[in-house]
């Protein structure tokens, strides 16, 4: 030992996140004060996977004990418990940046997001992962004593934090000499919590939490001691966990709870899955694969960086975190393992970019989600009506990022409908076409900026009147979406505010008939009010899809649609701009008037266009011209 100490010993403060997260912890998550056992066993297991990997090159690291292990301790005379492993281990700078900082991406938006009512806050958490903090749930001075693999003893640090009833601003680090590399993590309970301190309850949380934890977890076995009456500890050592990597196991020998536990500890989360799928798939390359789906988005699902994809082993050998390449992008919201029996073990980021092997795996993952939700969307509607809630969104993106499986994402898209008149998106393509009226060839669906005005679009009237359904389309990524879905089983999927209204086989002679005699006798009028618009309009024509409304806007086939250019023009981009096409009601009184009129045709007409800009959720160029027109001509009517 060297009589210069590595580094100095300082009094640091926590960055205030940090603050926040201990403070809400202690006091939202008191009643699950049992997981923090599972945190801190799952991140000395992680500590032992790191060092597994790294010494795949580097075996000198084991310092010739490659037997990993995890050891659970308690001492009832300093009411302590202390959780041990010989993994990775840190150093000084390695505690203080990840036991003094949290490092996840969008970290200050999770906080700005907390509302301060307990049970919220504590699902919120439960998402965002509690992790080493949790041992301030039960202990009020924790004590971390590390030693980073390949490094001198003298390299050993001590981190150490007290709180004072549940604030805490400050910790130490000192240097420590740790002959043994790895991590010991030692708690003192707080008051009241002495219940731990108990071989027997420190085993079943440990059976309940982290059966599946891959390495061994030893405790000392006891005895029942006649004089003292009471449990005596014992030298010698037994496993209490199964020990083996639970995805390696046969499906009948794990129960729905192993599954469970196993979920939370691969995700951080804090509830159970809404379901999962546990597979081998031989063949060309072998690979195990358990997938599950999240009962709720996480945190940073709509951030920039999210976390995103499975755990990567090679042949249970841990390889690395979030290996977004075994998922498509739009599958992000999937935690899981996929173990691997033919990738290199130094398999990196860069080679699973270009890897096939990769791809083969990536299509065969996204093709098992995709079935366990379509049994979920078959089998258990309400869940799936809460998966398709909270990740609807995500999954309709799948739509423009994976084609080949186009088809099976259509159908587990979930809408709103002019059937259901809620805003509940509960209807299913299919749905719509087992209720599609005799003679309807089409799926209609009409897109705008909120469900209402989807709901009350003028471009529905002709439909409601004849009671077919339209799908009610008022998400922003519906605009999008849709350009991807043209069809779906032989049915052609067309927008009601585009082109000319066609119900095909829908309208029967005489309808049409009538409409040709329309056309014929409003002739004068149309050309009149073409005129009057001028540049504003690319046409005017008689329609027969309004009842109730004098005018609507339609755009040509292969135009925008109005919707999609409003959204894309509000996000600053640049879209030709063609002039929509206004049809106008030939049954309606304000339409029959204006045949009659001379001296404010043109402000009829203006007013007429107006109004149908309105209604569709447009906004007017020149609203003060609108009202003043309006008046005088509300002015006018009385004379
Ligand atoms: P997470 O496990 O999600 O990364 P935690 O809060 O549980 O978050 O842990 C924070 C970090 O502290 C870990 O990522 C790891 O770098 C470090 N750490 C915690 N416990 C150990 C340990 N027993 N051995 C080595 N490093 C650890
Ligand atoms: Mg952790």
């Amino acid at each position: 030992m060297t009589d210069r100490a590595a580094f100095a010993a300082e009094t640091r403060g926590f960055q205030a996140e940090v603050k926040q997260l201990l403070h809400l912890m202690i006091h939202s998550l008191y009643s699950n004060r049992e997981i923090f056992l599972r945190e801190l066993v799952s991140n000395a297991s992680d500590a032992c996977d790191k060092l597994r990997f790294e010494a795949l090159d580097k075996a000198d690291l084991f310092e010739n004990d490659s037997a990993l292990k995890i050891r659970i301790g308690f001492d009832k005379g300093s009411r302590t418990i202390t959780i041990s492993d010989n993994g990775i281990g840190m150093n000084r700078d390695e505690a203080v940046a990840h036991l003094g900082t949290i490092a996840k991406s969008g970290t200050k938006e999770f906080f700005s997001r907390l509302s301060g009512d307990k049970q919220k806050d504590a699902n919120l958490i439960g998402q965002f992962g509690v992790g080493f903090y949790s041992a301030f749930i039960v202990a009020d001075k924790v004590t971390v004593l590390s030693r980073r693999a390949g490094e001198p003893a003298e390299a050993g640090v001590k981190w150490e934090c007290s709180m004072a009833g549940d604030e805490a601003g400050e910790y130490t680090v000192e240097p420590y000499a740790k002959a043994l590399r790895g991590t010991d993590i030692i708690l003192q309970l707080r008051e009241g919590e002495d219940d731990l301190l108990s071989g027997w309850k420190l085993r079943s949380i440990i059976r309940k939490y982290s059966d599946h934890i891959v390495q061994p977890i030893l405790m000392q076995k006891e005895e029942w001691d006649q004089e003292k009456a009471e449990n005596v500890l014992q030298d010698e050592e037994e496993t209490i966990n199964q020990a083996n990597a639970l995805w390696t196991r046969a499906k009948n020998d794990i129960s729905d709870d192993d599954y469970k536990a196993f979920y939370k500890h691969v995700s951080h989360d804090f509830e159970d899955p809404i379901a999962w799928s546990h597979a081998k798939v031989e063949g060309r390359h072998e690979y195990t694969q358990l997938l599950y789906i999240p009962k709720r988005a996480p945190f940073d699902l709509w951030d920039r960086n999210p976390r995103h994809g499975l755990k990567l082993y090679v042949r249970r050998v841990f390889i690395m975190d979030d290996a977004e390449k075994l998922l498509p992008h739009y599958l992000r919201f999937v935690r899981g393992v996929v173990d691997s029996a033919d990738l290199p073990l130094n398999v990196s980021r860069e080679i699973l970019q270009e890897s096939k092997d990769v791809d083969t795996i990536r299509g065969g993952c996204a093709k098992k989600v995709l079935n366990l939700l379509e049994d979920l969307a078959e089998n258990r509607q309400e869940d799936y009506a809460g998966f398709w809630r909270e990740f609807g969104r995500v999954l309709k993106e799948g739509l423009g990022e994976d084609h080949a499986n186009k088809d099976k994402i259509a159908g587990l898209l979930r809408f709103a409908s002019t059937h259901t008149d809620t805003a509940d998106e509960s209807v299913s393509l299919k749905d719509y076409i087992g209720r599609m009226k005799e003679g309807q060839e089409k799926i209609y669906y009409v897109t705008a900026e909120s469900f209402n005005a989807a709901k009350n679009s003028p471009h529905l009237e002709v439909f409601r009147k004849k009671g077919i359904e339209v799908l009610l389309l008022s998400d922003r990524i519906d605009e999008w979406a849709v350009g991807y879905l043209t069809e779906f089983d032989g049915k052609q999927i067309v927008s009601v505010a585009k082109g000319d209204l066609d119900l095909g086989k829908l309208e029967d002679e005489a309808e049409k008939k009538k409409v040709e005699e329309q056309a014929e006798e409003f002739k004068p009028l149309l050309e009149k009010i073409k005129t009057s618009l001028g540049e504003r309009v690319k046409e005017v024509r008689v329609t027969h899809r309004l009842t109730d409304s004098p005018a609507c806007l339609v755009v040509d086939e292969q135009d925008m649609g109005a919707n999609l250019a409003r959204l894309l023009k509000a996000a600053g981009q640049d879209v030709p701009t063609s002039a929509p096409i206004l049809e106008i009601n030939p049954e309606h009184p304000v339409v029959s008037r204006l045949k009659s009129e001379e001296a404010k045709f043109d402000d009829w007409a203006a007013v007429l266009f107006d109004q149908a800009l309105l209604a569709e959720g447009g906004t007017l160029d020149d609203p003060a011209t609108f009202i003043k027109r309006m008046n005088q001509l509300m002015l006018d009517m009385r004379q």
